[in-house]
C-alpha cells in the first residue's frame, strides 16, 4: 500500500480556522491537482472530524478523469473511507451517497445502533478497542484491494497516521493566507511528537495559483 497525505494549509500552517469551518486556501489549479490525485487513487480517506465539519463528497469532479478510470476497468470514483471510532458519521453525509463504495472504520466502541444505521450505506471495518487501530484498519483496506491511498485530513488523523508509520508521501499546498488561532487545526495535531520526529525528504517545489506545492517523501520508507 502507498499512502499519500494531501492537504492545503495557510502560510502559518493552519488547515482551517478555530471555528473549524472550511476555508478556501487554494485556487482552481490546486483543485485540479487534487482531482487528478483522487483519480489516481483507489481510496480517499478522511477522519470523522472532517466529515462533521465539511461534509465532503470526495468524488472525482472531472468527467474526463472519471471516464479514464472506467476505461481502465476501475470504478468511476475511488472508494471513500471515514475513520470514525464510535460511528458519528451522519447517515445523510455526502460521503455515504451511492457515487462510490464507502468504508467506515469503527472501533469496538461503536454501538449496535450506529453500526446498524451505517451498515445500509457503507462497508464497516472494525479495528481497535476505543479508537480506530489504524494499522489494522489499513491492513483490512489493503485486503480489499485498496493500494493507492490518498488521505485528505484532518490534522488529528494525519498526526496518527505519521505516528503509526503509515505515511509514504506528503503533498501540501501552502496558500497566501494567515489564519492564526492556537486552537485552529494544523497539518498534524494529535498529541505531537516529543522525542523522535518523522523526517521528510523534499522531492519537489512547484509554484501553483498564488502559493506553492511541496512534495515530501517520508524518510526511511
Ligand atoms: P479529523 O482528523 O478529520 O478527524 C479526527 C477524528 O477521527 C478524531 O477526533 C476521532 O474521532 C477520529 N479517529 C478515530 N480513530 C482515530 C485515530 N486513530 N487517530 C486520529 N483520529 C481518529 O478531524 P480534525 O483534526 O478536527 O480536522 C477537521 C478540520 O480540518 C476541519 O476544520 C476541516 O475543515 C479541516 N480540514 C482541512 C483540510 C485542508 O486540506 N485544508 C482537509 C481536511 C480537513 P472519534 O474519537 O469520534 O473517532
Amino acid at each position: 500500500m502507498h499512502v499519500v497525505v494531501n492537504a492545503a494549509m495557510s502560510a502559518d500552517g493552519k488547515l482551517s480556522s478555530r471555528r473549524r469551518e472550511q476555508i478556501a486556501i487554494s485556487g482552481e489549479a490546486d483543485f485540479d491537482r487534487v482531482d487528478r490525485l483522487r483519480a489516481d487513487s483507489d481510496a480517499v480517506v478522511v477522519g470523522v472530524g472532517t466529515v462533521l465539519a465539511d461534509d465532503p463528497h470526495l468524488i472525482v469532479k472531472d468527467e474526463i478523469l472519471r471516464e479514464k478510470r472506467r476505461d481502465n476497468d476501475r470504478p468511476a470514483n475511488p472508494a471513500r473511507v471515514v475513520v470514525d471510532s464510535s460511528g458519528r458519521t451522519p447517515t445523510d453525509a455526502a460521503i455515504l451517497d451511492d457515487a462510490a463504495t464507502t468504508y467506515v472504520c469503527l472501533s469496538e466502541a461503536a454501538s449496535v445502533e450506529r453500526r446498524a444505521a451505517l451498515a445500509d450505506r457503507a462497508e464497516l471495518v472494525t479495528a481497535g478497542d476505543e479508537r480506530v487501530d489504524l494499522l489494522r484498519a489499513f491492513a483490512t483496506l489493503q485486503e480489499q484491494g485498496l493500494e493507492q491511498v490518498m488521505v485528505e485530513g484532518g490534522g488529528e488523523l494525519i498526526f496518527s497516521l505519521f505516528d503509526a508509520g503509515l505515511v509514504d508521501e506528503l503533498r501540501v499546498f501552502i496558500g497566501p493566507k494567515i489564519i492564526g488561532g492556537r486552537d485552529a487545526p494544523t497539518l498534524a495535531d494529535g498529541e505531537g511528537f516529543v522525542t523522535e520526529f518523522p523526517s521528510l525528504d523534499l522531492e519537489s517545489v512547484d509554484r501553483l495559483d498564488d502559493g506553492v506545492v511541496l512534495t515530501w517523501c517520508v524518510a526511511d520508507r
